[in-house]
């Protein structure tokens, strides 16, 4: 499988001349990369400036970059003020949605039970979702990631089927690596990635927590990036900060692209 590169592009950038100048730039340079599919998560009101289709994405000549957003609402319609539904933003062209970030969980409240709800829609309406776990460095520091890791994919794939977990992407983002400059190390990530292996073998099954996708996030750079992918053997990385810089997210694509 090829490998997938997210650009979370959280609440930047600050105007739409910006985000159109900073996605074009990203069309442009990304056009002739092949066999890594990336996905572009700008936030909502942005959507619509790559919310085309996949069809009309393959006829502009940017088939390989796919759209994301960085969360849904659970419920598809109603007297819900303020929310998006998954039904929309499927409607709008996306195909993947962010859901279970750290900073949902920490500024807006988000419980592993909301997550599972906003989860099981969005499959329900075939958007792929990147499913965000990790833990804070305190929980890190007292010895609770195993634990951590364990009850957040219990949780948040509780009533998940076996046929549903094929399209859920599982992105390890330990917290304190976030936004920091201070990224995991290879090997602790490595470690982790199969943790969360031995966790969905247990929940599902072997075959499946062989071919589910994992991918890593926190402080990604053009630096360490290859070695996620080669040393960690995991099957992508999630991209704050580093997204908003073009010369720097196509380093990334190059460097994974090598390893
Ligand atoms: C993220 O927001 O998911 C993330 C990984 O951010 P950063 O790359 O800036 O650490």
């Amino acid at each position: 499988m090829k490998p997938l590169i997210v650009a979370n592009w959280k609440c930047n950038p600050q105007t739409l001349i910006e985000a159109k100048k900073l996605f074009n730039s990203l069309k442009r340079r990304i056009k002739n990369i092949k066999n890594i599919e990336v996905v572009i998560c700008p936030p909502f009101v942005y959507l619509s400036i790559l919310g085309v289709s996949t069809s009309a994405r393959r006829k502009a000549g940017f088939g390989g970059l796919a759209s994301g957003s960085q969360d849904c609402f659970w419920e598809e319609k109603g007297a819900f003020t303020g929310e998006i539904s998954s039904l929309m933003l499927k409607d709008l062209g996306c195909d993947y949605v962010i859901l279970g970030h750290s900073e949902r969980r920490r500024w807006f409240g988000e419980t592993d039970d909301v997550i599972n709800k906003k989860m099981k829609k969005a499959i329900l309406v075939k958007l792929n979702p990147i499913f965000c776990i990790g833990e804070t460095k305190t929980e890190r520091e007292k010895g609770k990631t195993q634990n951590i890791l364990k009850s957040q994919i219990e949780k948040g794939l509780k009533k998940i089927s076996k046929k549903e977990i094929k399209n859920i992407v599982i992105a390890y983002e330990p917290v304190w690596a976030i936004g920091t400059g201070k990224p995991c190390d290879v090997k602790e990530a490595q470690i982790m990635g199969l943790l969360i292996r031995k966790i969905i073998n247990r929940i599902f099954s072997r075959n499946i927590s062989e071919k589910i996708r994992i991918i890593y996030g926190g402080s990604v750079n053009s630096k360490n990036a290859a070695g996620y992918i080669k040393e960690a053997r995991m099957d992508g990385l999630l991209i704050g900060g580093a997204s908003l810089n073009p010369q720097e997210f196509i380093k990334i694509i190059k460097a994974v692209k090598k390893s």
